[in-house]
């Protein structure tokens, strides 16, 4: 995989772009104004690994907010500000790192000019953010709809507005709920600019139809070497977004994040309550950033390969399981009550043992 070659900018504390790694972030589904509901979310999502969360500032009362959830905060925030510049200004007083706007719903271009000035003075970056419906009226007429090439065409002219104030701590976003779209718009964009992109698939749905769709659409930009910054997006717990996220990167070997589990799907020789098995062993770590590899297999008779392989693996049969850590056998149990408490005891003790290390 060949990483597209992008400016590095800052956000906060955080490298973008660049060869700084894929960045996972996050927005919080609370009332922004509610400091306390906010600050706890972020905290999740934090445990979870996000490392810069998205807030909306629909109005003043939130914008007012933001001071005491920034001094909470222990990763960069970014302000969503949809029409109101001033509200994007009152972010940026509050010490928020970064903003996504789409100067074409800022209002007049001295509007624009405000922010970005005060971005500037505030060292702070700017995402541009364009969606399939939010593309402006003469582009919609001059391509006939949204399609990936007007979504870039609106992306670049806002960007240029950015340049032409001096202001090139830019990320780049082109959402659409299609991924055929996303994916021929990121590939426009990519080869047109050398910004940051910040990826993902707008409206993907809930846990499950979200969860493919920004697998396949993250997954083959990522594997292109496109994308800086992503969120996963979906109708579900935020926090999942994020568990999400890591996954998608684990599996292209792009980064790791807690835990690994392997489970077989299970077929007419598993000999034990298996799916029990695994989602006790998935509630168990849960959360953890444990850099360790489980595996829970169903037979004795293929079960053995997989779990010997994993830090701690068990092979589950009827008459007895087996339980190895590192490859060795180090305990065979009778019965799947006796198996699950024996395997929740190791796991426990190896989570003991990586957080002493
Ligand atoms: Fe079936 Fe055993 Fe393979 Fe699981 S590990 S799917 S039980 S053969």
């Amino acid at each position: 995989m060949m990483r597209r070659k992008s400016r590095e900018i800052r956000l906060g504390s955080l490298r973008v772009g660049g060869d700084a790694p894929i960045m996972v972030q996050s927005m919080t589904n609370t009332d922004t104004r509610d400091v306390d509901a906010t600050v706890a979310q972020i905290g999740r999502l934090v445990q979870r690994g996000c490392e810069a969360v998205r807030l909306a500032v629909p109005d003043e009362a939130a914008a007012r907010a933001l001071r005491a959830i920034r001094e909470a905060s222990p990763v960069p925030l970014i302000a969503d500000i949809h029409f109101d510049y001033r509200l994007a200004i009152a972010a940026l007083e509050a010490g928020l790192e970064g903003l996504r706007i789409n100067p074409g719903n800022i209002g007049p271009r001295e509007h624009v000019d405000a922010v970005v000035d005060a971005a500037k003075a505030h060292g702070a970056v700017i995402r541009v953010g364009v969606n399939s419906g939010s593309v402006e009226k003469s582009l919609l007429q001059k391509y006939g709809g949204p399609c990936p090439q007007a979504m870039v065409e609106s992306a670049l002219n806002h960007v240029r507005m950015l340049e032409a104030r001096g202001f090139y701590d830019t990320k780049i976003s082109l959402k659409s709920s299609s991924v055929l779209d996303s994916l021929e718009a990121y590939r426009l964009l990519a080869a047109s600019c050398d910004y940051p992109l910040h990826i993902g698939i707008t409206e993907a749905g809930g846990l499950l139809r979200g969860t493919v769709k920004s697998a396949v659409g993250l997954g083959i930009l990522l594997h292109e070497g496109i994308g800086d910054t992503l969120r996963v997006s979906l109708t579900a717990d935020p926090a999942e977004e994020v568990t999400v996220a890591y996954e998608i990167l684990r599996a292209l070997g792009l980064r790791r994040r807690g835990p690994e589990i392997i489970s077989c799907p299970t077929c007419g020789r598993t000999e034990i309550d298996l799916f029990a098995l695994a989602r006790a062993v998935e509630e168990r770590l849960a959360g953890s950033t444990a850099d360790i590899k489980v595996a829970v297999m169903g037979c004795v008779v293929n079960g053995p390969g997989e779990a010997r392989e994993a830090d701690l693996g068990l092979a589950g049969g009827r008459d007895k399981g087996i339980i190895f850590r590192k490859g060795n056998v180090i305990r065979t149990v009778r019965g799947q009550d006796a198996l699950l408490a024996a395997f929740m005891e190791e796991l426990q003790l190896l989570l003991k043992e990586k957080e002493s290390a």
